[in-house]
């Protein structure tokens, strides 16, 4: 999916994101120099990328010649012990209330690598969640389903049409899958709302919302609203942030949101205002 107010653009795609700071930059040319696909040039005093090219480049010799830092790489490959290792080592620092949470992008793209870790934390009894957008296929639930503790799930708009618009997915899928956890996931399944003003908080939406919760027997829902903390990276990726047309939802349209929800049974959490 590709979500307009998304605040990690650079886990949307599954390639690791070539990020460029501007302040950082000093034109000196030497990342130019070195691509060897000729992606990058300096115009007018700016830098630009052709990113068709990153999305196959293996070196990435750029950023080894960026002696200013303003070239990073977005995410990288990491084994499985590895990472292990790491979470293992971070275990006392947690406590006993603390976990594991997978989140992305979509965690559950890569499939065989997150269903050997939820299981080897399973089996060490370290409690496990994911965040997903739930437009995946069925199967990519099930096999992960007998390591999970909790779900995080998003319901983003229950008009399919809309959702398409501002996702680049429509919710067919997604309500599918929804509909199924709520039967088949023995363990915590928490439905949240991102809430983007102008394109999700209408009553209707929201009284939607509340009748497939009664239908799918959930009696909680967490409330994510809209900010803009994500803006520097889209300048960082050289994408344009539509988000940023949309305001942050003001206190009273939450609180009025919450009293919807509570009147009919619903616990709803704002933000991270959360029990868990
Ligand atoms: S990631 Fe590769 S293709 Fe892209 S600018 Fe750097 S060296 Fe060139
Ligand atoms: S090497 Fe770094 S500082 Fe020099 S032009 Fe490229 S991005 Fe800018």
């Amino acid at each position: 999916m590709n979500c307009f107010w998304c605040c990690n653009p650079e886990g949307i795609s599954p390639k690791p994101a070539l990020m460029y700071s501007v302040s950082k930059c000093i034109l000196c040319g030497e990342c130019a120099g070195k691509c060897e696909h000729h992606a990058i040039n300096i115009e007018d005093g700016k830098l630009n990328i052709s990113r068709s090219f990153c999305l196959s480049c293996e070196q990435q010799n750029c950023i080894d010649e960026c002696y200013s830092g303003a070239l990073r790489l977005s995410g990288y490959e990491i084994s499985l012990p590895k990472l292990y290792g790491i979470i293992r080592r971070d275990r006392q620092y947690w406590g006993s209330e603390g976990g594991l949470t997978l989140t992305g992008g979509e965690p559950l793209l890569q499939l065989d690598f997150v269903k050997s870790l939820l299981q080897k934390c399973h089996e060490d009894y370290i409690h496990t969640a994911i965040e997903t957008c739930g437009n995946i296929p069925w199967n990519n639930f099930q096999e992960v389903i007998p390591y999970l503790d909790w779900i995080f799930f998003d319901l983003k708009n229950s008009d399919s049409n809309l959702h398409l618009k501002a996702t680049s997915a429509d919710n067919k899928l997604i309500l599918e899958n929804a509909k199924r956890l709520s039967t088949e996931f023995p363990g915590r399944l928490i439905f949240r709302i991102p809430l983007i003003p102008g394109f999700n908080d209408s009553e209707e939406n929201i009284n939607s919302v509340i009748s497939f919760l009664k239908d799918t027997g959930r009696k909680e829902i967490n409330i994510l609203p809209l900010h803009h903390l994500g803006r520097e990276k889209y300048q960082m990726l050289q994408k344009s942030y539509t988000g940023g047309s949309h305001p942050v939802p003001v206190k009273e349209s939450l609180e009025t949101i919450r009293k919807m929800f509570n009147a009919s049974g619903v616990d709803c959490y704002i933000g991270s205002e959360t029990p868990f």
